[in-house]
């Protein structure tokens, strides 16, 4: 048998990491149905649109009329700035003024959130040395004790209003710690905190309170804006409820052979796992550096021509091993083996590991090239 010189299963990439534009748009398009009347949907787009790719992601979601993009680093906001190209748009920075000048910050157009007393005294310190009454938005800690002023320091800012005088604070912000999880007492407790603290306050700032999980705890969580991340991506925004999001990534990778193994053999480092009949082995160009994590090792599965075949031994740093001995006729090497895609999701991948699919997500692929499909 001869195989072509030409043969794209042998001279084709080695992987096919396709991005859903069209799904990300009908993700957040599905999500603003659900708001509240007159709450605007911002997109969160840090860590490169969690993988995803911010540039290309805040370009579609300004084609849905997405007007507010949150981005966690100074850096990464500039990036989406350049993405926008001088469209109308706010963008936020969740770390704060950090990580950058503050002659650059307000250059680039950047909002920082002010995440702590010091963060207030130094872009307050900043915007009236300038003379220029500057945006920023105040990020309050309702229980998450993560980012965030305190509850004193919100009674201090109440007492002595002066230091916010040079600030256009434009947004009160706070998280949810346990959006994910409808019944837990936390989320009714930092929503009461956040109506009180804001309330307090008195400032005329609009709010913003609801991660994509939030919006799902219904109208009273969503005030005047909410900010998802996750469920734009196509991750399940609940744990306990089935996906309304569409996934957004296809990524499927070359089997590069197929191998016969006898019974008693072992596959792949420590020899973990041992095989019990005679088996097929498909090993695929996957593994950890590639956001296929080691620790999926014993609960991986792949879909080879739609077959769900189990990952056998340890995941490797470029390999991996996939038990197809139930697919007829035999798989070949050079076809495909889906990873993420139409029978797999994100959240399915990191099930049954420590994972969850935000994580699955953020690390996916990095030497595949990303593959942008369905512009608006
Ligand atoms: C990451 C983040 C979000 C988005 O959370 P998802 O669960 O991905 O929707 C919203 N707000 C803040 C402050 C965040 O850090």
């Amino acid at each position: 048998m001869s195989i072509p010189l030409s043969d794209p299963g042998r001279t084709g990439p080695l992987g096919h990491l396709e991005i859903h534009l069209d799904r990300v748009r009908w993700n957040y398009l599905s999500l603003q149905k659900k708001l509240a009347k007159g709450a605007d949907c911002a997109a969160v787009v840090k860590a490169d649109a969690y993988g995803i790719g911010a540039a290309e992601v805040a370009v579609e979601l300004y084609k849905a009329n997405c007007r507010h993009f949150y981005a966690a680093h100074a850096g990464e906001g500039v990036a989406v700035r350049q993405a926008l190209n001088g469209r109308e748009a706010q963008v936020y920075v969740l770390h704060g003024p950090f990580g950058m000048k503050a002659e650059e910050f307000v250059r680039s157009n950047l909002i920082p959130v002010l995440n702590s007393w010091g963060d207030i005294e130094y872009w307050s310190g900043f915007a009236r040395k300038t003379g220029q009454r500057l945006p920023a938005v105040i990020q309050i800690d309702t229980g998450m004790n993560r980012l965030g002023v305190t509850a004193e320091e919100v009674a201090r800012l109440t007492a002595d209003p002066e230091i916010l005088k040079p600030l256009d604070v434009r947004y009160l912000l706070s998280h949810l710690a346990c959006a994910d999880e409808p019944a837990h007492p936390k989320n009714k407790e930092q929503l009461e905190a956040f109506r009180r603290l804001t309330a307090q306050l008195g400032l005329p700032s609009r709010l913003s309170f609801a991660n994509s999980a939030g919006i799902f705890l219904g109208t009273d969580y969503h005030f005047d804006q909410v900010r998802p991340g996750a469920a734009l991506y196509g991750i399940n925004p609940s744990s306990v409820a089935p996906n309304l999001m569409q996934g957004i990534v296809t990524f499927k990778v070359r089997i590069l052979q197929i191998k016969d193994v006898d019974r008693g053999e072992t596959v792949g480092y420590g020899a973990s796992y041992q095989v019990s009949t005679p088996a097929k082995l498909a090993i695929l160009s996957v593994g950890y550096a590639d956001g296929y994590m080691r620790s999926i090792t014993g609960d991986g599965m792949v879909h080879v021509r739609g077959h769900a075949c189990p990952v056998v031994g340890r995941i490797s740093m470029d390999l991996i091993a996939a038990d197809v001995t139930k697919v007829a006729p035999a798989p070949q090497a050079g076809e495909w083996a889906e990873i993420i895609g139409d029978h797999q999701t994100v959240d399915d991948v990191a099930a049954a590991t420590k994972l969850i699919g935000y994580e699955i997500l953020t690390n996916l692929g990095r030497r595949y090239k990303r593959i942008y499909s369905g512009q608006g």
